[in-house]
Formats: structure tokens, sequence, C-alpha cells
């Protein structure tokens, strides 16, 4: 079969490889309809992630056809149409029983991996690296699904691809941010990133009853679609703005009651000699720790506010101001999404007509063309947001 294979840095391409095989009796294997690039393979391509190996297959955010069922399989059958999570959860140990999926105890086969970078072991993940599993993604056009019946939701006939793929990911991500920032009703919650995530976050935020939502990012056609599908209020950065200036500005000085990282690791520096940095350390290969969201939030958010994290970082983050955190008593909330827990009460809002998480897209292409695709993902070229790949 053809998928999306990670060569190096900055360096994917479309390979034949073997077709997967069912390893266990609770696999699923499903040939791939609609699948999508994510913020979280930049952070890949970019070498950020450690134990990545060449010929990795990538991709996290897919659905498909059942094709093949393993014998224990109890939930579908060959022909069912699912949407499947990133996060692979065995559904047996403690902390999926807590309904906390992306902790799963035995979902990833190489735990030690994950210990030596994290401190424990983390849930596996597909297209993710070996230290959380070394699973292959669905950028193919066929891929193995394992604890089949934990994962996977079949999806109504009634809802298209275009409506339910991004179940697999960003809808949860930006909704489990959303409650993880504690939103009471008539509170006001800043949002730093306008990606997928952002933008989910937004539309989440607001179903969780904030009166105001605050978006920062400098895209504009980010900003925009932002704006056209919510009541946002915006910021746009640029060299010369103080993020935590407009924020005091626009809340009496008082700060957000909640702020949400829709950015992670690989944030913009917001001073024009900050950018340089970065861009010297990323031609050097040095390690890159870029905490301006973290920095602003930390500065801006409201005293005894909550912080909610899903953007994501990879080891050590230095310079961020944890005296204030500290001292203004903030709460922070972070990890991967815990998929599972949304996909049906999210599948049925989407299914109610309360969202349409298609909105979002921007362009669809085809498997073959993926890393074309992924250029134009990680340079926001042609105003893309997010890329949709067809085998
Ligand atoms: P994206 O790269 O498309 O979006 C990031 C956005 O942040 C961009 O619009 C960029 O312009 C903006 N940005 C960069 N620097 C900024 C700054 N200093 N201030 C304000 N905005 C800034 O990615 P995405 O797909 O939306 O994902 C966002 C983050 O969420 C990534 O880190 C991704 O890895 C992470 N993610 C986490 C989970 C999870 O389970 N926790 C799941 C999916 C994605
Ligand atoms: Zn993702």
């Amino acid at each position: 079969m053809k998928a999306l294979v990670w060569h190096g840095r900055n360096d994917v391409r479309i390979d034949t490889v073997p077709d997967p095989k069912i390893k266990e009796p609770t696999d699923v294997i499903l040939k791939i309809t609609s699948t999508a690039i994510c913020g979280s393979d930049l952070h890949i391509v970019d070498g950020m992630v450690p134990t990545m190996e060449k010929g990795d297959i990538l991709g996290h955010e897919f659905m498909g056809e059942v094709v093949e069922a393993g014998r224990e399989v109890k939930k579908f059958k060959v022909g069912d149409r699912v949407v499947v999570p990133f996060t692979i959860a065995c559904g047996n140990c403690e902390y999926c029983d807590d309904t906390l999926y992306s902790l799963c105890d035995n979902s990833n086969p190489n735990p030690e991996k994950a210990k030596a970078n994290l401190g424990h072991s983390i849930s596996g993940i597909f297209g993710y690296s070996h230290m959380l599993g070394g699973f292959d993604g669905g950028q193919a056009e066929y891929v193995r699904v394992p604890y089949a019946d934990v994962g996977p939701i079949k999806v109504p006939s009634t809802l298209s691809d275009d409506q339910s793929l991004f179940l697999s990911d960003i809808f949860p991500t930006g909704y489990m941010a959303a409650e993880n920032a504690d939103i009471k009703r008539g509170d006001t919650v800043a949002i730093w990133g306008c990606g997928p995530v952002g933008q989910f976050a937004i539309q989440s935020a607001f179903m969780l009853g904030a009166e105001r939502v605050i978006a920062i990012d400098s895209v504009k056609e980010r900003l925009d679609m932002a704006k056209k599908h919510s009541r946002v209020e915006l910021i746009r950065t640029t060299d010369r703005d103080d993020v935590y200036e407009k924020l005091m500005e626009m809340t009496n000085g008082k700060g957000p009651d909640s702020c949400i990282d829709a950015v992670g690791a690989e944030a913009h520096g917001d001073t024009l000699i900050g950018k340089a940095v970065d861009k010297t350390k990323e031609i050097l290969q040095l390690p890159m720790s870029r905490p301006y969201v973290l920095q602003q939030i930390m500065m801006s958010c409201k005293k005894a506010g909550t912080v909610s994290i899903p953007g994501v970082y990879i080891g050590m983050v230095n310079e961020i101001p944890f005296g204030a955190a500290m001292n203004k008593a903030l709460t922070f909330k972070m990890g991967q999404t815990h998929v599972q827990r949304y996909l049906k009460p999210l599948l049925d809002k989407v299914d109610e007509g309360l969202i349409d998480p298609s909105f979002i897209i921007t362009h669809r292409m085809k498997l073959d063309e993926a890393p074309k695709a992924y250029d134009l993902f990680k340079n926001k070229e042609d105003k893309c947001v997010k890329v949709v790949l067809t085998p």
C-alpha cells in the first residue's frame, strides 16, 4: 500500500510499504477513507519528537471502513464505517477506568522508552514515535487499529467524512481544553493560537458558557475564520504588540479568568530578536524551547485563574515565569486528549446539528500529494488551516 513515511527532519515521502495485518485478536484493519494532518505532526517533521525512526508511517487523525476484524472484536464487522481516536487505550486499566484514556497503562508496548523521557509511560498514539508505541499511522491506504472495541466509534450514514473525521482528535482536543479551563458562566477566556485546535477550543468555550472569548494569533486568515464562526474578540499579534497590555485593557486590568495555550512548543517569538534566535536554533538543530505563550499566559491570567494547555510540549521548557504562576495561585490542567471520553457526546452534537466541524477544512488533496500538503500546512501557505487527504 501507499503511506506517508518519515525519513528525517523535514523529509516525508509517499512510499510503498507492506499492508498492515491483524496482530492481536482485538485488532481491526481499516481501509482509510479520509485522513488529516495535525499540528502535532509538525512537531515530528520539525525534528522535536524523540525516538522517531526512518520508515515510520505518520498520521493519527483518520477514519475508514473495517475490512478485517480480529476474532475477539465484538463491536464491529466488516463494512462498518468508523472514526478512530488518536490515543490508543486498553479499556481495562486503572486510568481507562477513570476515563483518563491518554494515560492508559497497557497500550504502549515500549513503556521503557516513554519512562526514560517522561518518568512514566502514557498511552500509545498512532504514528507518534517509538516512545509512544511505534504504531503505524493512518496517513496511508490501510491501518491496523488495536483495542478496536475500546477506541473507534461507528459513524451514522447521515454524517459525511468531513463532519466526522475531526472527532479523531482536534474537536475533542478543543473541547477538553475548554473543559480544563474550568469555565464558569460569564467568564472571559483567552485562547492563544487559532489553528485547528484553537478553532475548536473557541467553539467549545462558548458551548461551555464563556461570556467572552479572546483569540490571539498573528495569522490573519485564522483570526478571520474564528470570527466568521463565533462572536470571538481578536488580538492580532505583530512585532510591536504587547499581548499582556492588550489583555489588561480588554479586562479592566483583571486578566482573563482562564487561558488556553493552543499553540504548544513551537510558538513564534513576538519580537524580531526572538524570531532570529529561534531561526538560528532551528538551523543549528539545537533543542527548541519557545515558551512565549506560557510566558504571556502566566503573566496575564487573573489571580487564582486556570490555565489549560492542549498545546504539546516535549522535554524541557526553560524561562517560564514560574514565580508568577505560584504567587498568583494559578491552576494548571493539561494533557493529551482522552478522546474516547468525548467521542460519543461530541458525535451526538454533530448529529444534532449543533456544530459542523467541517468548517475548518481549507484544502483537500490526494494522499499522493501529502508531502506538498505538509509544506502548505506548516508554512501556512495559500491560507491553509486544515488539509484533508484521501487515498
Ligand atoms: P497549528 O500549528 O496549525 O496552530 C498553531 C497556531 O498557533 C498557528 O495559527 C500559529 O500562528 C499560532 N501561534 C504560534 N505562535 C503563537 C504565539 N506566540 N501567540 C499566539 N499564537 C501563536 O496547530 P494545531 O493543529 O492547531 O495544534 C495546536 C497545538 O495543539 C499543537 O501543539 C499540537 O501539537 C497540539 N495538539 C494537542 C493535542 C492534545 O491531545 N493535547 C491534540 C492535537 C493537537
Ligand atoms: Zn492531532
